[in-house]
C-alpha cells in the first residue's frame, strides 16, 4: 500500500513551514498537555474544517466531527457513543469554556435526510444517524413553496439548534451551562461565500458576523 503522495507532500510542506514556526508551541503542548478552551462539534465535510475556518493553531480547538454535526441525546445505555465520549473528555477533563456546534451550507447528510436518500450500503448507517435530526425537521415543517436551497438551509440551521438542545440533555453539562461555566454556541458556515453566521439565542436566527468578501451575505 502506498501512502498518498498528496499527504507526503503536505507533510513535507508542514514540516518546512508551519512546524518551524510553531515548534516551540508544539513542545510546550507536549510537556504541559493540551488545554483548549473551545470545543467544536463539526461535520466531516472536507470543506468545513474548523481549524481552517477559525484559523486555529495547535492546541486551540478540541474538535469532534461526524456526519452533519449531530449530537445524539444523552443515553447512558451501555452502547458506545463517540460524541458523548468526546464531550465527556472536553467537559470533565479539559474543562472547555465554550462548545460550538458548527453546521454548514450544502451539507450532504442533511440533504440525504431531506430527500430520504436510498441507503449507500446495507447497513444504512447514514440513514439511521440522520434520523436523529427528525425533531429539527418537525420544527421546520413541510417544504411547501420554499426553494430546495432555502428549505435545506433552514434544515441545516435547525439541525444545529437540535444538536444544541441535545447537549442540554447531558445532566452534568447542563449544570455547568446553567452555572455559566460553559457556554453553547451555534455557527453556520456558508461554503460558497465563506460567510459565518452565529446563532442569536434571543431571536433564534443566525446572524452574519461579517461579510467575508467573496459575495453577498446569505439570504437566510
Ligand atoms: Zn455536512
Amino acid at each position: 500500500m502506498t501512502f498518498p503522495k498528496r499527504l507526503i507532500d503536505g507533510y513535507n510542506a508542514f514540516a518546512a513551514g508551519r512546524l518551524q514556526k510553531e515548534q516551540d508551541r508544539y513542545r510546550d503542548l507536549a510537556e504541559a498537555g493540551q488545554a483548549p478552551q473551545i470545543m467544536v462539534i463539526g461535520c466531516c465535510d472536507s470543506r468545513v474544517s474548523p481549524e481552517v475556518v477559525f484559523d486555529a493553531g495547535p492546541g486551540e480547538l478540541f474538535v469532534v466531527r461526524n456526519v452533519a454535526n449531530i449530537v445524539p441525546p444523552y443515553a447512558p445505555d451501555g452502547q458506545a457513543h463517540g460524541v458523548s465520549a468526546a464531550l465527556e473528555f472536553g467537559v470533565a477533563a479539559l474543562k472547555v469554556k465554550h462548545i460550538v456546534v458548527l453546521g454548514h451550507a450544502q451539507c450532504g447528510g442533511v440533504k440525504a435526510f431531506a430527500e430520504d436518500a436510498e441507503p449507500l450500503s446495507p447497513g444504512d448507517f447514514i440513514g439511521k444517524w440522520m434520523r436523529l435530526m427528525a425533531p429539527a425537521a418537525d420544527k421546520v415543517g413541510p417544504r411547501g413553496s420554499q426553494s430546495a436551497s432555502d428549505y435545506l438551509a433552514r434544515l441545516e440551521q435547525a439541525n444545529i439548534v437540535n444538536s444544541l438542545d441535545n447537549l442540554m440533555t447531558f445532566p452534568r453539562l447542563r449544570k455547568l451551562i446553567e452555572r455559566g461555566s460553559v457556554t453553547l454556541h451555534g455557527a453556520y458556515f456558508g461554503v460558497a461565500t465563506g460567510d459565518l453566521s452565529v446563532l442569536d439565542k434571543t431571536s433564534g436566527t443566525f446572524e452574519p458576523i461579517k461579510s467575508a468578501g467573496l459575495g453577498p451575505p446569505p439570504r437566510f
